[in-house]
């Protein structure tokens, strides 16, 4: 009954052009990788899709730091953090991050996770308590959506960016906590939260804001601190999630915090509290990456980001220009991220896969992901790609384009 209740489901999936497929990589990361296609047969590809926003996950320096980690520590942290998976490796990473941060979150401390979607959940699941409303922008990551659907809170959504409905429902909620949830970067828009208003709100109704930067951290900012940077923002009343898997080259999350906040979280998130600890010679690794997204690695990767967005920008503009009656459009973005909205969910998986055959990959993003009728391929950009290399993209979607519209 399992099997024909599953399938049905699947095949519902197939009619709709929404099944996913697990690609299988044979090599490292952006921007050329060699990816297995539906015949097994490995192909050099393109890609615009990894999250390696500074290219650090092929950095020698972070090879090397991760030799020399598991040489030093070996495997697995073996137990969960409470119990004895924290390593001085650990307290080196957390201590660091504490010390990024302290100019814009007033006694701030850090605590480790795994990856971002647990820090997600234990933010929202730990705060969320009986007594608090979660404010929820609408475009949030699943991982804070799950966070809010396991808290014991009362859950409250604001359309995205609306600050003005944001403000109305503060204003109508007699909750005794009131947390407003956001990502910095949105991920499937790349657009910056508005972070400003909302810590204004926040002062103003007494709320908290929780931000998951894990698009912003590395990457923006002129240390690469992220959104907090980018805003030049303070204030006690924000609790950040950074992630450690995109612009760090590596894995992991942290979450920084007040340090009462933060000590609240390391006695009652459970999934902090009853998983794992990280490798501690990954933390040792992660040590590396920080130090490379401050330093020049870091400056110069950044740097060569906004040079790449730009030409993006710029070379779309102009093609989208020619090509109006297509109705595509690219979202105005100042990320890494930046959207090419095309529409339905087969013609953005045609486009996908025309791109594909030319050695491009691109992924197609379909609903639920993104609402019905915004089915878009997600381009981002890395530290690594080139002119060149953005400009065979640009050069293989208007061969689509002409070909969409003839
Ligand atoms: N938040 C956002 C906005 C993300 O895009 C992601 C990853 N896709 C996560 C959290 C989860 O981070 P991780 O991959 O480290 O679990």
């Amino acid at each position: 009954m399992l099997l024909e209740h599953v399938q049905g489901k699947l095949d519902a999936l197939a009619a709709q052009s929404l099944t996913r497929f697990l690609r299988c990589a044979d090599s490292g990361t952006a921007p050329r990788q060699r990816v297995r296609g539906p015949d097994g047969v490995s192909r050099e590809l393109l890609m615009f899709c990894s999250n390696d926003y500074l290219g650090l996950a092929a950095h020698p320096q972070l090879r090397q730091a991760l030799i020399e980690g598991a040489q030093r520590w070996g495997g697995g942290s073996g137990a969960s953090p409470l119990v004895s998976g924290h390593s001085a490796a650990h307290e080196a990473v957390a201590h660091t991050l504490a010390q990024w941060y302290a100019p814009h979150i007033p006694q701030a401390r850090a605590l480790g996770f795994c990856t971002g979607y647990m820090a997600n959940l234990a933010v929202v699941t730990a705060l969320g308590d009986a007594e608090a409303e979660l404010f929820c922008e609408s475009l949030n990551h699943a991982s804070l959506i799950d966070g809010a659907r396991l808290a014991r809170a009362k859950v409250s959504r604001y359309p995205h960016a609306d600050v003005a409905q944001l403000d109305a429902q503060l204003a109508a909620s007699s909750a005794k906590i009131k947390l407003i949830v956001t990502d910095a970067v949105f991920s499937m828009d790349g657009e910056i939260a508005p972070l400003p208003q909302l810590l204004a709100l926040a002062e103003q109704h007494d709320a908290w804001l929780i931000v998951d930067d894990a698009h912003g951290f590395g990457v923006l900012g002129q240390h690469g601190r992220g959104a907090l940077e980018h805003f030049g923002l303070c204030s006690p009343r924000i609790i950040l999630v950074g992630t450690l898997g995109k612009a760090a080259g590596l894995a992991g999350a942290f979450v920084v915090a007040h340090d009462t906040i933060l000590e609240y979280l390391l006695q009652s998130a459970r999934n902090y509290i009853f998983s794992t600890a990280s490798p501690p010679a990954l933390e040792h690794a992660l040590l590396s990456a920080l130090a490379l997204i401050e330093g020049e690695a870091g400056q110069q990767g950044r740097a060569q980001l906004q040079a790449r967005q730009a030409q993006l920008k710029a070379g779309m503009a102009a093609l989208l220009a020619r090509h109006r009656r297509l109705g595509w459009y690219l979202i105005d973005s100042d990320t890494p991220v930046q959207p090419l909205v095309v529409g339905g969910n087969a013609e953005v998986m045609q486009l996908a896969a025309r791109l594909e055959q030319a050695g491009i990959r691109v992924p197609g993003i379909r609903p639920p992901t993104v609402a019905p009728g915004t089915a878009r391929l997600r381009i981002t950009l890395c530290a690594a790609h080139t002119e060149a290399d953005v400009q065979q993209l640009l050069d293989e979607l208007a061969a689509a384009a002409q070909e969409a519209a003839a």
